[in-house]
């Protein structure tokens, strides 16, 4: 079996004037009718990048909204997981070239966790290529398969490209951050455009109160009486923490006090991180004011946010981008970002919302000494980042994209109970019933409903309504 990735409960209540009334209350009829359907979501890692962290809080929004929502993640060893990476990196652009011995690692991967896929769904999200050929060896069943790609694969390596490219054929739907990113002859008929977003509740986003923000900074051993600025994000190249250090050195000319702290994750899908880890570790080495922090030594969610509110200005100096939720994450907070136009950043920000754009590290530097040196320009732009964050880039409205396209891809499905009756199959875990005969049942709304065992009976008798829907 795959691993099940444990989430709370929620609420989506709790987003009531948080998020905009119009979207929660189109949220809410869109889900109406999905009561019962079961929905997995797949992919590579429970923590570390924006993925787990989006999964984390939709996950359990979607059972609060009816539906029976699962995240599991495959597994793999430390040889796919390069292999993925290289795919990763290809599939973004760079010029690498996937050896036979490596395709064969990947499939065989697939093919495992395939057989692992043991539980039944009505619809599958596949996130990002580490997954993505489990459905071609896994089959479709009865289930509709949605790939969810959350990089930029615009302009992909051809070779890296093609070898992926067998594996989606099959999919229903596939999704992606911004239009642009849909790469060349696509083989899957229906794509949608869908922005992440970040979730305003969630210990990293919500409202941390000044003293304690503080605390939680000076705890760590940063000075707030210095200008800070902070970039978060995975050790990557693409996030070019080594160009974040060069355009500091270049403000700190001007900025003596000035500090820098990188706070880099460390995810399970990439294995590249310590070696960038190291080299970071090195151009960080002579000067003191520079700090680096992991999610390994204790920099977590709080921390996160901490630096995100109370940095003077936030940078997020990526080359290649899918998202860039970090960004998002620091203009929730009013904190002005300067980052790099690439991928979904732009859409995020623009020049006087939210930061200021840039290509290089010079222009990286003279940004962020403009707004060291004005503060009052600096807090508006973060002010009105805010305000876009919240109409545009908050979890309910990603969430309404989604089940907005998890009913058209279930319109004309038989209703599960009815069918379950039928072809005899257990309606909570969705597993066809062996033996009818000798099966555990009971007898509900005048229908007879056979299961697997006596404990999806008892999940279905506290919750009949949840494992039905019309
Ligand atoms: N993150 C974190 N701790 C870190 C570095 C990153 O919690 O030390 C989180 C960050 O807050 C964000 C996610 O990881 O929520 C990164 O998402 P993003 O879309 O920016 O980049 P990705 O890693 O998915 O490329």
């Amino acid at each position: 079996m795959l691993q099940t990735v444990d989430v709370g409960q929620r609420s989506l209540a709790s987003y009531q004037g948080v998020a905009p009334d119009l979207i929660l209350d189109e949220l809410r009829t869109a889900a109406e009718g999905l009561r019962g359907l079961r929905v997995l979501h797949l992919n590579a890692t429970p923590y570390g990048g924006g993925v787990s962290e989006l999964l984390r809080s939709a996950v359990p929004l979607l059972n609060d909204l009816g539906l029976v929502a699962d995240w599991q993640i495959i597994s793999g060893d430390a040889e796919f997981f390069d292999v993925t990476k290289k795919i990763h990196n290809g599939l973004q652009g760079a010029a690498v070239e996937l050896t036979e011995a490596e395709k064969a690692r990947y499939e065989q991967t697939a093919k495992a966790n395939a057989a692992a896929l043991t539980s039944e769904y009505d619809v599958v999200f596949v996130h990002d290529p580490q997954p993505a050929a489990i459905l071609p060896f896994h089959g479709k069943g009865n289930a509709r398969w949605v790939w969810r790609c959350h990089i930029d694969t615009g302009q992909p390596n051809p070779g890296v490209w093609e070898f992926c490219k067998a594996y989606l054929s099959e999919y229903d739907a596939a999704v992606f951050t911004l239009a642009e990113f849909v790469p060349p002859d696509f083989p899957v008929g229906r794509t949608e455009i869908m922005p992440p977003a970040i979730d305003p509740l969630s210990p990293k986003n919500m409202e941390l109160a000044d003293r304690t923000a503080r605390q939680v900074l000076d705890w760590i051993g940063i000075n707030l009486n210095r200008p800070l600025m902070t970039q978060v994000s995975r050790f990557d190249h693409w996030k070019d923490p080594l160009g974040v250090i060069a355009a500091y050195k270049l403000v700190k000319e001007e900025i003596h006090h000035l500090q820098l702290a990188l706070v880099g994750s460390m995810a399970l899908d990439d294995p590249e991180g310590w070696d960038i880890y190291r080299e970071v570790k090195e151009a960080a080495n002579s000067d003191p004011l520079i700090d680096v922090f992991t999610n390994l030594t204790g920099v977590g969610n709080i921390e996160v946010n901490a630096f995100q509110r109370l940095s003077d200005v936030v940078v997020q100096k990526s080359i290649r981008e899918g998202f860039g939720l970090v960004v998002s994450e620091s203009l929730w907070k009013g904190t002005p970002v300067v980052a790099g136009r690439a991928g979904g950043i732009p859409l995020q920000m623009s020049d006087g919302v939210g930061g200021i754009l840039v290509e290089s590290v010079e222009e990286c530097a003279s940004a962020i000494l403009a707004l060291l040196k004005d503060a009052d320009y600096a807090k508006e732009l973060g002010r009105r980042g805010k305000e876009r964050v919240r109409e545009h880039f908050l979890l309910p409205r990603l969430l309404l994209n989604e089940v907005s396209l998890v009913r058209d891809l279930v319109e004309g499905m038989p209703r599960r109970i009815a069918a379950g009756i039928e072809e005899h199959r257990d309606p909570v875990c969705g597993m066809a019933i062996a033996d009818p005969e000798t099966a555990t049942r009971i007898d509900h709304d005048g229908d007879t409903i056979l299961f697997c065992s006596d404990t999806c009976r008892t999940r279905f008798v506290l919750a009949p309504d949840r494992y039905r829907y019309a």
